[in-house]
């Protein structure tokens, strides 16, 4: 059979990688910015709406938005449980409201996953500074990116303040006051701030590689 001289002839064609893929959870929030952010990277994606969507994922990023919301929604798709036990295996990731929702405690009564051992404080940053950003030194991210010296651009948007980190959580970031901005537990991570909103893909990368991502 021919084949028209640009395309590879059927049996050629590499199988699209399979053996590797993501979850954005996209119940409300910004889901978007994060998918947009893997895909430059390179790496299959899938939102994840109910419990038979995490089947055969790596990780799964939980977005920002309203941590009430994800909750509620959470509650009311059946994921609750679902994504509970795939953190115990696989990595997880909060952005902001997904890192409230990754926390044992936030204050108040909101359906929470529980998984990390940090406790929160939601809008910790009062209304005059809601929104701001800072360059911060995240010396973890080394792992993915050895020769980079910069600090993260870190983005907040009403964004809660990380408490307490109880082991096996450990810090991450802090603000250079000190205040506790990401930590992580294994595989689990929390950051109060939003790397999917800069075009520095070190934190997914950071991200990708504890999902046991290997760049071929
Ligand atoms: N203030 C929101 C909450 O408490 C979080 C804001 C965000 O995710 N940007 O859930």
């Amino acid at each position: 059979m021919e084949h028209a001289p640009n395309l590879l002839p059927p049996e050629k064609v590499p199988a699209p990688r399979t053996d590797f893929a993501v979850g954005v959870l996209a119940l409300q929030g910004s889901f978007w910015e994060h998918e947009v952010m893997l895909r430059k990277i390179g790496v299959a994606v899938r939102e994840v709406r109910r419990a038979e969507d995490l089947e055969g994922l790596s990780g799964l990023i939980i977005p920002g938005g309203e941590s009430t919301t994800i909750g509620k929604l959470a509650v009311e798709f059946g994921l609750l449980e679902p994504l509970r036990e795939f953190g115990k295996s696989h990595a997880i990731w909060g952005t902001c409201a997904g890192a409230i929702f990754l926390s044992k405690d936030a204050r108040r009564r909101q359906p929470l996953l529980g998984l990390m051992n940090i406790t929160v404080e939601r809008n910790a940053f009062g209304r005059q500074i809601a929104s701001f950003e800072v360059d911060i030194p995240v010396p973890a991210l080394k792992a993915v990116a050895p020769d980079d010296d910069r600090p993260f651009h870190a983005i907040f948007i009403r964004a809660p303040l990380i408490e307490t980190v109880t082991p096996p959580a450990e810090v991450l970031a802090t603000l250079e006051d000190g205040r506790i901005v990401a930590a992580q537990q294994g595989r689990l991570l929390a950051t109060a701030f939003h790397p999917e909103l800069t075009d520095d893909t070190r934190f997914h990368r950071y991200f990708l590689h504890l999902a046991g991502w290997k760049n071929k």
